[in-house]
């Protein structure tokens, strides 16, 4: 386990996140899937972290596909960007992610590769999310803004701007379960 992993894992425990380190996106892939043995119903808002490990397609064989809701057991998700210092940033377009990791859900659990580290702060952090999240994530959607055109944020007017609301987690929200399974390997943008 490489030493960022271990200093933000630290970071987060101390801001009330049960934290599960993995060496691979197989073994991550396997603690979503031992945790979601609990859950009745799973909700995701969407995420390429959760794809490429394989976890949706592997939830939908045991017949737990997630459903794009917040009032569940178990709501799935990674984040767009991590402090080193233990701070979950994600920024949404329409909201309906960040609101279901906020409230809703019984247990929260984001599953966040090491590529969404940031070592410094929550400038860094939302620095990171326009440099490297928003232009992937634009053209995948087929979104008219000038980061899918260029690669590059132009904090633009277009109506197809996916970040609109942005939420910074200092500490886990009382009264939701919240776990944090971190992975050290590149996982989604
Ligand atoms: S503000 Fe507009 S250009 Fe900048 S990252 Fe968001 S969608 Fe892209």
């Amino acid at each position: 386990m490489n030493g960022i992993l271990e200093k933000t894992a630290e970071a987060l425990r101390r801001r009330g996140f049960d934290v599960v380190c993995c060496a691979t996106g197989a073994e991550a892939r396997k603690r979503v899937l031992k945790v979601a043995e609990t859950a009745d119903t799973i909700g995701c808002g969407g995420s390429m972290t959760l794809k490429e490990i394989g976890a949706m397609e592997a939830l939908a064989q045991t017949g737990k596909a997630p459903q794009r809701r917040s009032d569940v057991d178990l709501f799935l998700l990674s984040a767009n960007a991590l402090t080193a210092d233990g701070r979950i940033v994600n920024i949404d377009g329409n909201g309906n992610r960040v609101a279901a990791s906020v409230g809703g859900p019984k247990k929260v659990m984001y599953v966040i590769g090491r590529n969404k580290i940031v070592e410094g702060g929550i400038d860094d952090a939302i620095a990171r999310i326009k440099r490297c999240a928003c232009p992937p994530n634009c053209r995948r959607l087929g979104k008219q803004t000038p980061c899918a055109l260029t690669g590059r944020c132009a904090d633009c007017d277009s109506p197809d701007r996916i970040c609109k609301v942005t939420v910074v987690f200092d500490r886990r929200p009382t009264g939701i379960a919240a776990e944090v399974v971190l992975v050290d390997e590149d996982l989604g943008f």
